[in-house]
């Protein structure tokens, strides 16, 4: 196992010669990463094909696009966001002032992915970098193309006392995570999320840990059902389901459950064809998930896909009906293209179910009726949703989007990646 001490001893001293707290050199460090991102389109795109097959709009929206605006977000906004702010004090502390001074941690850790392997890996850096940080990145081994091709971004880009890129597998997270970093950000499983978690606590290093979950979509009798069929295909089968706040399952009407799994259906055949190639369709990403997954192809009836093909890592878009919370589908995290279809009668049972059962990273909600919008938002806690879509509440950097419970904790995008790279310090002047 190799060890990190002299990298993170060289982080920790360059961080202290103050150079990442002028902003100016923040500013510099994200447009190398913009321009390089912009001018290297093709070889993300091409390294990201090649891992997960993945195609090429969506690699450019949601790997290359989604990162590049949280870079223009960022540089528009440091500044603000960096300066020491005064705020009121009470009469009781006479003449004082009172101000929050933000600060970077330190050295950082980020571990990342493969399902995102660029956006997941590169917009947690950016909060590190805005917010003044050093870093280092260690991102999945089970999408070597990628990772090396980040290794290439910064490591050519960047010294190795800023930033760094470690390529490596679970022993090489572990040796990271012995080093006293200031900050750990862990994008991963929930079992994982515990591990870093546990070695977090032996040093008090504050973590956020974006964890997985099963998030259910709920659809109700007075759903838009082509809107709820087209939003919920939409979520699940880009990326083969492996998408961290893809819906896991549905949990419809019975009303109106029939018509939904129909209408799903004529979703996937408009927009795959009646037979989904398997050659342009993501794969999964490895032969241990592929084997996982056919596996829960066994649970209630083949209602829409099923086909399979492990030479091309590749399982057709796949609805399950007939299907029970005891079936092995609905005991863990599907993390592919396949969408199990559970019936309620009343909104309550609904509720009641997902609330027996750990903290979902996402929610969706389907139903025109605000009193029920409003009974299942307030009642379920969930990390972030949509009410009439799916996914996109993950796409503004408006939003900070993470987990609770089981899901995880802390939150990023736009100002919360900021804000968590960043200690607030608050100072009291007489
Ligand atoms: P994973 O937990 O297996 O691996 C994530 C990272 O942790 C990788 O870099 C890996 O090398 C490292 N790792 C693996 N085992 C480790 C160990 N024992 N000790 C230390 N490090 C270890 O997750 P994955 O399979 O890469 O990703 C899929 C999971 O991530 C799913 O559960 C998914 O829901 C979740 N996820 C969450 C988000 C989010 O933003 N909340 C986003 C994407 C994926």
């Amino acid at each position: 196992m190799e060890n990190y001490q002299e990298l993170v001893q060289k982080q920790k001293s360059f961080f202290r010669s103050g150079k990442t707290k002028e902003t100016a050199f923040r500013k510099q460090a994200l447009t190398t990463i913009k321009e390089y991102m912009t001018s290297h389109q093709q070889d993300i795109i091409d390294a990201v094909k090649a891992d997960l097959n993945k195609p090429e709009e969506e690699t450019n929206r949601a790997e290359i696009g989604l990162v590049l605006a949280e870079i223009d977000f960022m540089l528009e906004n440091l500044d603000t966001w960096s300066a020491t702010q005064e705020v009121p004090t009470p009469k009781t502390h006479g003449e004082a002032k009172s101000f929050i001074q933000p600060e970077p941690y330190g050295s950082t850790l980020v571990i990342s992915p493969w399902n995102y392997p660029v956006q997941l890996a590169v917009a947690p850096l950016v909060g590190a970098i805005a917010a003044g940080n050093t870093a280092v990145l260690k991102p999945s081994e089970l999408t070597p193309n990628t990772s090396s091709l980040l290794a290439g971004m910064i490591n050519e880009n960047f010294k190795e006392e800023y930033i760094h890129v470690v390529e490596g597998e679970v022993e090489t997270s572990t040796a990271l995570l012995k080093e006293n970093f200031d900050y750990i950000f862990f994008t991963g499983s929930t079992g994982v999320g515990r591990i870093v978690a546990e070695a977090a606590a032996k040093t008090l290093t504050p973590t956020t840990l974006e964890l997985g979950g099963k998030s259910p979509a709920i659809v109700h009798k007075d759903a838009d059902l082509d809107q709820a069929a087209a939003r919920i295909a939409g979520g699940k089968f880009m990326n083969a389901g492996q998408t961290c706040v893809a819906p896991d399952y549905v949990l419809a009407h019975s009303d109106v459950k029939e018509a939904l799994m129909q209408k799903i259906k004529e979703v996937k055949t408009n927009t795959y064809g009646d037979v989904v190639p398997a050659d342009t369709y993501p794969h999964v990403v490895s032969g241990k998930h592929f084997d996982r997954l056919k596996n829960f192809l066994d649970n209630g009836e083949l209602y829409m896909g099923g086909r399979t093909d492990k030479e091309n890592l590749f399982i057709e878009p796949t609805l399950l009906d007939q299907i029970t919370w005891e079936d092995d589908v609905m005991q863990d995290e599907i993390f592919g293209p396949i969408l199990p279809v559970l019936t309620f009668d009343e909104v309550s049972e609904a509720v009641e179910a997902v609330m027996d059962r750990p903290k979902p990273l996402a929610l969706y909600l389907f139903t025109k009726d605000e009193e029920v919008q409003n009974d299942v938002f307030t009642n379920i806690s969930f990390g972030g949703g949509a009410i009439n879509d799916t996914i996109n509440h993950m796409t503004t950097h408006y939003l900070p989007f993470g987990g609770v419970g089981n899901s995880g904790m802390g939150a990023y995008h736009g100002k919360a990646s900021f804000d968590t790279f960043t200690h607030f310090k608050s100072v009291l002047k007489r």
